[in-house]
């Protein structure tokens, strides 16, 4: 059996990332997954650094507006209805957390994460060598509607007044001179500056566990549902493993191995999908545009594009029900020359969400050794870094960039 200090149970972004700050504070450390690195929900998410998300989202308040997500009128969201007895535990907690101070709540909790996001994934970048993997020219919300422009430009001044957050009003023509491609008319954008993008988020993943490996970190692949505490070390037997101090770093996965040792979490999930489109003469957007009125978000790949859609509201292992992808991939080809479709079937993954929207950074209360880094539900991409610094100081004894508490696992 070998023997590592730390066992870290899952190669997404966030537990790579544990992995690299473990490593970097002395820690020999072992990266478990049954898959290769960042193949799973880091592999297929839209790529945004999303430094100015600050604000979650939340549940709905207006009632017009849950019937509407209930009865699947609205393209950004989709119901499975034979999930609901599974699902309303958790959309339960979820409604209730959407009150403006509860929401203003996980704000505050997520703000120093958020904040320090862009600059984590930067000094990983810069250490990797995949500066040319990404992109400093933020991203776009584009409305067709006066409405709605005027009232996310409301939700932005609100979000730039509590927390700082940078925006920008754009005309149509400042649009247009923006993203001198997009088609259709539009009553205006709001422009988020600081954002950054990657192509391929799946590829960052690949390089940050590669840098891992270069740094002296290994690799193994295996099943975490094996993990077993027996003395003072977790072992994994079938992968001939033995550590001190485990870290579950699986994602939407976490709640099923947590359970295992009678730990219960509120973990719920946001489903979402991908398609891969040809660009027939190169993509020609400059940067990720979020059409709001649809719900998706269209990037730009190194030869393609890619969208992603919203929240499908469904069991984890559900077959796939890409329905949303049917109804907003009209409106996309209407402000965008796409050409095929080059993914057969469209890739589906799960977000990993805790009712408050806030990640759990933390020990397991009654389980020595045992750590968690997961739920960061539309963020996780962003926050793997910064996350993975939190705990690795939580784990050695470093000071942590901010008051810890606010993760706990307890608070549920
Ligand atoms: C459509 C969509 C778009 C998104 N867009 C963005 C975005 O633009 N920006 C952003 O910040 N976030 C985005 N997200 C969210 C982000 O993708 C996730 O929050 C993040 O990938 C979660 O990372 P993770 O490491 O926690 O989980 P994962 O990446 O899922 O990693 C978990 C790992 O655990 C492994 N695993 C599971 N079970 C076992 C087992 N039994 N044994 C061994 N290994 C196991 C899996 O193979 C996987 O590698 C998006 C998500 C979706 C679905």
């Amino acid at each position: 059996m070998k023997h590592f200090d730390v066992m870290v149970l899952g190669a997404g972004m966030v537990g790579i990332a544990s992995a690299l700050h473990l490593q970097s504070s002395g820690r020999s450390v072992v990266l478990v997954d049954r898959r290769g690195s960042a193949e799973e929900t880091s592999h297929g998410n839209a790529g945004l650094i999303q430094c100015e998300g600050v604000v979650p989202y939340s549940f709905p308040r207006e009632i017009d507006k849950i019937v509407n997500y209930a009865f699947n009128r609205l393209p950004e969201a989709n119901l499975h209805w034979r999930a609901i007895p599974w699902l309303l535990p958790f959309v339960y907690r979820y409604w209730r957390q959407g009150s403006p101070e509860r929401v203003a709540a996980s704000a505050r909790a997520l703000k120093p994460l958020v904040e320090r996001s862009l600059a984590e994934h930067e000094a990983l970048i810069q250490a990797a060598g995949i500066g040319d993997m990404v992109r400093r020219t933020g991203y776009l919300r584009v409305f067709r509607t006066e409405e709605g422009l005027a009232r996310q430009l409301a939700k932005e001044e609100e979000a730039h007044r509590l927390y700082g957050v940078r925006y920008e009003a754009k005309t149509p023509a400042e649009l247009s001179a923006l993203e001198p491609h997009l088609q259709g008319t539009f009553a205006g954008a709001v422009f988020m500056p600081d954002p950054a993008s990657v192509d391929s988020p799946g590829a960052v993943g690949k390089a940050y566990a590669k840098l891992f490996a270069e740094r002296g970190g290994q690799f193994i692949y295996g099943d975490a549902r094996g993990l077993q505490h027996s003395g003072d070390q977790w072992t994994l037997a079938s992968a001939g493993l033995s550590a001190r101090e485990a870290v579950i770093a699986l994602g939407p996965w976490t709640a099923q191995l947590l359970a295992q040792f009678g730990v219960h979490i509120p973990m719920g999930f946001k489903r979402g999908y991908h398609m891969r489109y040809a660009a027939p003469d190169g993509p020609k957007l400059k940067r990720p545009i979020l059409d709001s009125d649809f719900g998706y978000l269209l990037t730009p790949e190194a030869d393609t594009y890619r969208l992603t859609t919203g929240a499908e509201f469904a069991r984890l292992g559900a077959p796939p029900t890409p329905v949303q992808l049917a109804r907003v991939e009209p409106a996309a080809r209407g402000i965008l020359a796409l050409g095929e479709r080059l993914l057969e079937q469209p890739w589906l993954g799960a977000r990993p969400c805790f009712p408050d929207m806030v990640p759990v950074i933390g020990p397991v209360p009654g389980h020595k050794g045992l750590w968690v880094n997961a739920g960061h539900h539309h963020l996780g991409f962003t926050l793997g870094p910064v996350s993975g610094r939190l705990l690795a100081s939580l784990m050695t004894g470093e000071a942590p960039l901010t008051d810890p508490a606010q993760y706990n696992l307890s608070r549920f």
